[in-house]
């Protein structure tokens, strides 16, 4: 907009600039007086005139008294026959020293060529302009591209070594081949040996990808460049690839290095299946990324490391060999590497001597790396806001419960009825994890809320599994109907608090008929391709079964939910004591711990 206003306001210039050089050319600027024709006669009859200058129609007049005039007549009528027509006699007209003026060569030429010529002129103004207009936005393009490629975060010395990755043992060993090739290349080389020039590290946010990444720049002593496929999704198509271009140009200079591609999945999604948008962008920064790989010369000393955590999405071009044909799988880390990571991140902080980071690695599963560093920060903060010196257990188990679902509400205004409801929803739910042999075992029952929850029911599983038997879903779901059924029990009306727990149970019960092949009539296939489309933020699967089907794999999720469903209303009945004790005891404490919990219900 600025820009146009602005070109608007240069053509205003220039023809007012036009207009007032051809106004002082025709004397408009001096003071002289216009008179008839009429008073000419006059005062040529009068002798008052000194000379007339006949330029065309204009008659510029000059008195004898030095005073200057001026007057029109016809173009085409010549003066003296004008005069003369006016009854003007000879001699008065001798008297006065006419000068015809033709108009000069000069004249002559700007005014016939002039008309043909301006429009043009102006045309041929218009069109540079414009054109200079476009060629600015691309130069800005170019630019735009070069400048974020600048900014590629380059680091020459990294100090994250593998010390500081505690736990994902597996995944170190497989990158410490990478880091012995960066030290010393020529030992591989000379063996014949091809080094792999992509790596593509899998796994959720927070496992510590990029960690890892750097640590490998950290132990090799190698430059480390790193991007993040989301900035590459720019406005300005070809603006990625360009960016590509430049980094891979710098990483050349600076061979052996490291470039960490964070978020491959960004660009790399599966070509020809993107949804609208910036399709065309996305496809054509991975091609320039598969070129600049191919392109490498064997063991050209850069290699490439990717992260995602959607390897389901990717382009299967992008895991060909000679392109990213290593791929090392992080894990949410285990016990013992959980206990590691608190270590790793507690050093710098003050401990209490009772503080048992064992305990917290054993409330913790699941969690990344990231999350169990932040419980500790979490945990950090806490103690500081307590004005305490060192970090107690206490605020452990607070900064776990924080990380999981968001802060405590405790000041959140609910009636004493709704304090009510909340009771024996949560009552609901431990009630029935606590009869449910399969479900994991309740830590801890509150009604003062956290996050979006009104109150909650914190259970842990006793050990690190992988493997679930059924049983072990279908009491979830009983657990996670407890709370509704129990409002339905005591109140007879449920209330909008158990939409959540609604949500979960159905999510478990798809998985266990499209997933695990868990339902018996509907045969042992999945249901659903797991390349999954994201279309508006919602993944969209694609359907690979018929309508009959999904008839039926409807029919066997509700099959499943009304099998907990019984077996939880069955539970709540043969021991509405216990669940109307729990709710009195939550109403009066808030909060129940585990074995106070346990002591309840085996009282
Ligand atoms: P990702 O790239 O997988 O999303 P990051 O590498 O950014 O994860 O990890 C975020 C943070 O979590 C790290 O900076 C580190 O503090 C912590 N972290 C994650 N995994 C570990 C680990 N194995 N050991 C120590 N710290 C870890
Ligand atoms: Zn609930």
């Amino acid at each position: 907009m600025k820009k146009i206003s602005k070109q608007v306001l240069i053509f205003v210039v220039f023809f007012i600039l036009i207009g007032l050089l051809f106004s002082f050319a025709s004397g408009a600027g001096k003071k002289v007086e216009d008179i008839s024709l009429e008073k000419l006669v006059t005062q040529i009859t009068n002798n008052e005139v000194a000379s007339i200058e006949v330029n065309k129609e204009i008659l510029s007049i000059k008195l004898k008294n030095g005073a200057e005039q001026k007057s029109r007549k016809e173009p085409s009528e010549s003066l003296t026959e004008l005069l003369n027509n006016f009854g003007v006699t000879p001699d008065k007209m001798t008297a006065v020293k006419i000068d015809i003026k033709a108009p000069s060569e000069g004249e002559l030429f700007l005014l016939n060529i002039l008309p043909f010529v301006l429009p043009i002129i102006i045309i041929a103004a218009l069109i540079w302009f414009m054109m200079r207009g476009v060629q600015g936005a691309n130069n800005k393009a170019m630019m735009f591209g070069q400048t974020q490629a600048r900014d590629v975060n380059k680091e020459d010395k990294v100090k994250t070594k593998f010390a500081d990755v505690a736990g994902a043992s597996e995944a170190k060993q497989e990158l410490t081949e990478i880091v012995e090739f960066l030290r010393d290349p020529k030992k591989f080389t000379d063996l014949g040996a091809r080094i792999p020039s992509g790596v593509l590290l899998l796994g959720r946010p927070g496992l510590g990808k990029t960690l890892l990444a750097r640590a490998v720049a950290g132990e090799a002593e190698v430059p480390f460049y790193s991007i993040s496929g989301s900035e590459f999704v720019e406005m300005f198509v070809g603006v990625g690839a360009s960016r590509v271009r430049d980094l891979f140009k710098k990483a050349k200079k600076n061979a052996p290095c490291i470039i960490f591609i964070d978020e491959i999945d960004a660009v790399g999604r599966r070509r020809g299946s993107g949804m609208g948008g910036s399709h065309d962008e996305r496809e054509q920064t991975l091609n320039q990324i598969l070129v600049e790989m191919d392109g490498f010369e064997v063991n050209s000393g850069i290699i490439v490391i990717a992260a995602t955590n959607r390897p389901d999405v990717l382009d299967p071009a992008l895991l060909r060999p000679g392109r990213f044909d290593r791929q090392v799988f992080l894990e949410a880390p285990d016990l013992a590497s959980r206990e590691a990571i608190l270590k790793l991140h507690a050093a710098s902080k003050p401990l209490a001597p009772e503080v048992s980071l064992h305990q917290v690695a054993k409330r913790t599963p699941g969690f990344s790396g990231a999350d169990l560093a932040n419980v500790l920060n979490e945990a950090a903060i806490l103690t500081a806001r307590l004005n305490h010196s060192a970090i107690t257990m206490a605020e452990l188990f607070e900064a776990i419960e924080k990380v999981m679902m968001g802060p405590e509400k405790k000041s959140r205004i609910i009636t004493d009825e709704e304090k009510k409801i909340i009771a024996y929803h949560e009552a609901g739910h431990a009630i029935i994890a606590n009869f449910l042999p399969g479900a994991d075992p309740v830590h801890k029952v509150t009604i003062i809320g956290r996050g979006q929850a009104g109150g909650y029911t914190l259970k842990l599983p006793t050990e690190d599994r992988h493997l679930h038997p059924k049983s072990y879903f279908l009491d979830e779901i009983s657990v996670l109907l407890g709370g509704y059924l129990a409002e339905q029990l005591v109140f007879g009306e449920v209330t909008t608090g158990a939409s959540s727990d609604l949500r979960r149970a159905t999510d478990i019960a798809r998985r266990l008929v499209t997933d695990y092949g868990m339902s018996p009539d509907l045969g042992l296939r999945s249901f659903g391709d797991k390349e999954e489309l994201i279309f508006m933020g919602h993944a969209a699967h694609d359907r690979d079964y018929s309508e009959s089907t999904a008839e039926r794999i409807d029919a066997a999720m509700i099959g499943f939910i009304n099998l907990s469903r019984a077996k939880a209303e069955e539970l709540l009945a043969t021991h509405r004591h216990k669940l109307d004790l729990l709710a009195k005891v939550l109403l009066e404490k808030e909060t129940i711990d585990k074995p106070e919990f346990d002591q309840l219900m085996k009282a």
